[in-house]
């Protein structure tokens, strides 16, 4: 009797531990809004199991506005310990990808995703346009409670009131206005600077998702603002802490509630740092064909508070879309060439070729020098090198390299430095007749050559070279001074003379 007691409180116990697993993560779907169209982007629906409300969260609706995806999608790791969070954190990928306010490629009177909900005091008002139409119909399909949709405004409501920026614009429903209230008094916690706070405003626009809650299905409805002069880390935060307080305000999450990957990131300034809009905006590619050491090392380098740089990681798809316009130079890291150029296809490397052309800065370390010359098939030919062997696995080792004058005065540092190489191009003139010659910078002055690969053409061959392509500048860097320590001035010195005027 007793050891069946015994058995049956371990067996209550182990249910017990086993449900509540489940309860505190919640079960994850994910599904496809628009798939198979250029629209198509991901949603998810996160259901802890046990009663509770409903929340849609939507984010990315205005495709310059990043700071509310990236919250949106931090979300989807959130654990729910009762109701349903259903997230929408892409709503308009076209418009992310070319970074730009409205949905590319559409006429006018619909471009703008945020006024084409249901319209205000209209019953039988419908959405309009395809991408609003499957949004509203998946916020109507899945009966929310509550739908907040994350923006950005360009300056502080406080300081100039032509911009939202920071605040919620919420419906007049009294239980939306109350806990708008708490929402706010959890963030306005962060901020020290009064006029940085945000305040809340009444009435979203009609045509907003905010506004088509309030009206048509009677449920707080709110666009919650940040503001996007403020770094992507504070920005996202803040979303995060709103939503968060209003999850524990409906009972959904508790105190233990892990904010995403950015909330103890610079969190302490709350003020706009100077002529953070003057930094030279650059584009790493990031996709299938790049990795390894040197991306988040360039990621570190070019992204501090103090650099004239700020880099953003750019994939295959937003290559395509035309997202580069958005940069002033893009950079192609190590790992391989072809590998990179098949990624982005055909369109992408017109669209990369099509940038140079236009005056962009291209940057290419190893497989991105081997993706700028003239001498493969799949490669840019935007500079007029091409690889002197066949064979290219020559192995990994710290080199000597030498600055040409012009080398030294366009990339500084000493003139002899030892540098890491890992089967990076070895190069000579391609002699394209549509092409000016490229310049060296630098030389390397001893040589790696493993798996048989041929002996002496290394040394006295061009480590570093630079061309120009029409009103674009490029600039080929064979061995890997990102990933060497005390070349990390390097990089940063190629991207100031490509975006230098001629
Ligand atoms: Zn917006």
């Amino acid at each position: 009797m007793q050891r069946k007691m015994a058995w049956l409180v371990t067996m209550a116990w182990w249910f017990m531990a086993a449900a509540s697993q489940v309860n505190a993560v919640g079960i994850t779907t994910t599904n496809r809004l628009m798939a198979e169209t250029r629209f198509a982007t991901p949603c998810y629906t996160i259901d802890s199991g046990i009663p509770g409300p409903t929340v849609l969260i939507v984010g990315g609706v205005h495709g310059n506005e990043p700071a509310g995806a990236k919250a949106a999608e931090s979300m989807c790791q959130w654990p729910i310990k009762a109701g349903r969070l259903l997230i929408l954190p892409r709503a308009n990928v076209p418009g992310l990808a070319a970074n730009k306010r409205l949905i590319p490629g559409l006429e006018t009177n619909l471009s703008n995703l945020n006024r084409n909900y249901p319209r205000a005091k209209q019953k039988d008002s419908e959405a309009r346009g395809d991408l609003a139409r499957a949004i509203w119909k998946f916020a109507t399909d899945n009966k929310p409670d509550w739908i907040l949709d994350l923006h950005e405004g360009y300056d502080f409501h406080q300081l100039n009131d032509k911009s939202v920026g920071s605040s919620i614009i919420c419906v007049p429903l009294p239980t939306a206005q109350a806990a708008a209230d708490e929402m706010l008094a959890a963030v306005n916690d962060t901020i020290t600077n009064s006029s940085l706070k945000f305040v809340r405003r009444n009435l979203p626009i009609d045509g907003s998702l905010a506004r088509a809650a309030g009206e048509h299905l009677q449920i707080p409805g709110m666009t919650l603002e940040t503001t996007d002069k403020q770094p992507m880390e504070k920005r996202v935060e803040q979303h995060q802490i709103m939503v968060h307080r209003l999850l524990m305000r409906l009972g959904m999450t508790d105190e233990s509630l892990p904010l995403g990957n950015f909330l103890n990131i610079g969190g302490q300034e709350d003020t706009p740092p100077p002529h953070a809009t003057d930094k030279i905006k650059v584009a790493l590619y990031k996709g299938s064909g790049t990795g390894g050491n040197g991306p988040p090392d360039l990621l570190r380098t070019l992204n501090e508070s103090n650099a004239p740089t700020s880099l953003v990681e750019i994939s295959p798809e937003e290559i395509r879309a035309g997202a580069l316009t958005n940069f002033s130079v893009v950079i192609f890291a190590g790992g391989s060439g072809s590998q990179e150029a098949k990624s982005i296809g055909e369109s992408g490397r017109a669209e990369v070729e099509k940038f140079v052309r236009n005056g962009g800065g291209y940057i290419g370390i190893c497989a991105g020098a081997y993706l700028a010359t003239a001498g493969y098939p799949w490669s840019l030919h935007i500079i007029n090198a091409k690889t002197l062997s066949p064979k290219w696995a020559r192995g990994r080792a710290v080199l000597k390299m030498e600055l040409t004058s012009a080398g030294a005065s366009i990339l500084g540092g000493p003139p002899i430095v030892n540098v890491l190489y890992h089967q990076g191009p070895i190069v000579g003139p391609a002699q394209d007749t549509n092409l000016p010659p490229y310049e060296p910078l630098a030389y390397f002055r001893t040589e790696v050559a493993s798996n048989d690969t041929p002996k002496g053409i290394m040394i006295n061959s061009p480590a570093i070279f630079s061309g120009r392509y029409n009103a674009g500048k490029v600039i080929c860097i064979s061995p890997h001074p990102e990933q060497t320590e005390g070349l990390e001035y390097l990089v940063p010195r190629a991207i100031q003379w490509v975006v230098s005027a001629n």
